[in-house]
């Protein structure tokens, strides 16, 4: 298939085009390359364009026919988004209806959505399952949620197929490939946590040890980048099964503390991270853990990286090779 992949130089973005380029599909990459790397697309060719300007999304569709789209741009960062709510809104909301418009323009039928545990705000039940409750606490979680509605009404106004994947906490790396997670200004915790370790980076903040949680830190769920590109390439598949929007939560159903985390990165590292505590961040809840029956059922994923320290394991090999 000859696949759209916006985003295709970021961390998750990458990881996909590795998939795909793998599977034998055919992979285009369009990336502004405000926050991706040049280097990280080894998978497909670039065209760079930006999801706010519609005459380079009309420029893209009419070069190249595409069999589907996956769309991973998008200003992610929780605390960011509560500081510049219009950012999150322009860049993930207008951007991707620019994207959808040209989609439509041109007959294309199928997109691949990259969502987030964040639609659900705080939750009312041990596992999140996809018919959870969804009240987003902060405008990135808002602003993926009005991009899950507006997917069901082209759905129905327009017969879009599309799925919509909720990830959890995406970690990990694929180093062999020479690609992991390289944020200019990292903020996540794995990261953060490798680079106290490796003294690449400053003694890692931990926001806020008072959550009603058995540590008192926050308990998230974290689900390998390679794990994540396996559901979107079965979710190219379910589409040609399935009309209509769909959303499906994907975690391995585990929950980790920030605590523990720190101890794994140790172990995994064979050395201390150092850190220490610091109030907590704006817009994150106590306890985020997915419930994927959903996702195992329909799409028959089966997430490969299931234990933690191996997936922390896969990022500290990148972290390594990045500090030589
Ligand atoms: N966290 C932390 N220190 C950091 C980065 C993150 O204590 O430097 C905490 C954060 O408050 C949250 C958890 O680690 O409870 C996971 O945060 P991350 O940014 O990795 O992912 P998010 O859950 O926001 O998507």
């Amino acid at each position: 298939m000859n696949i759209l992949v916006c985003g295709g130089a970021g961390y998750i973005g990458s990881h996909m085009a590795q998939w795909l380029g793998e599977a034998g599909h055919s992979v285009t990459v369009l990336d502004n390359l405000s926050t991706g790397h040049r280097e990280a697309i080894k998978w497909g060719e670039l065209v760079e364009a930006d999801l706010l300007d519609p005459a380079s999304m009309e420029r893209v569709f009419s070069a190249r026919r595409f069999d589907a789209v996956m769309h991973f741009c998008a200003r992610s960062l929780v605390g960011e988004s509560v500081r510049q709510p219009y950012d999150y809104y322009a860049n993930n909301v207008t951007g991707t209806l620019h994207l959808l418009e040209a989609m439509r323009r041109h007959g294309v039928e199928r997109l691949v959505f990259s969502s987030t545990a964040a639609v659900f705000g705080n939750p009312v039940s041990e596992l999140i399952d996809e018919d959870h409750p969804k009240a987003p606490i902060n405008p990135y979680g808002a602003s993926k949620l009005m991009v899950e509605r507006i997917l069901a009404d082209a759905a129905d106004a327009y017969g879009l197929r599309s799925v919509a994947l909720r990830y959890f906490n995406a970690a990990g790396a694929l180093s062999e490939h020479g690609i992991g997670e390289a944020h200019a200004c990292e903020t996540h915790l794995i990261p953060n946590a490798l680079r106290a370790a490796l003294g690449t980076g400053p003694a890692l903040k931990l926001f806020g040890d008072d959550y009603p949680t058995p540590d008192g830190t926050c308990v998230r769920d974290y689900v390998h980048v390679q794990d994540l590109a396996q559901a979107h390439a079965l979710a190219l598949e379910f589409m040609d099964r399935e009309a209509g929007a769909h959303a499906f939560n994907l975690g391995n159903g585990q929950g980790f503390s920030v605590r523990e985390v720190i101890a794994a990165s140790a172990r995994v590292a064979g050395r201390p991270v150092p850190h220490e505590v610091a109030p907590r961040r704006e817009g994150d809840p106590a306890r985020l853990v997915a419930s994927s029956q959903r996702a195992r059922e329909m799409l028959g994923w089966r997430p490969v990286w299931t234990d933690l320290d191996a997936i922390i394991d896969s990022a500290w090999r990148w972290h390594q090779a990045q500090a030589f």
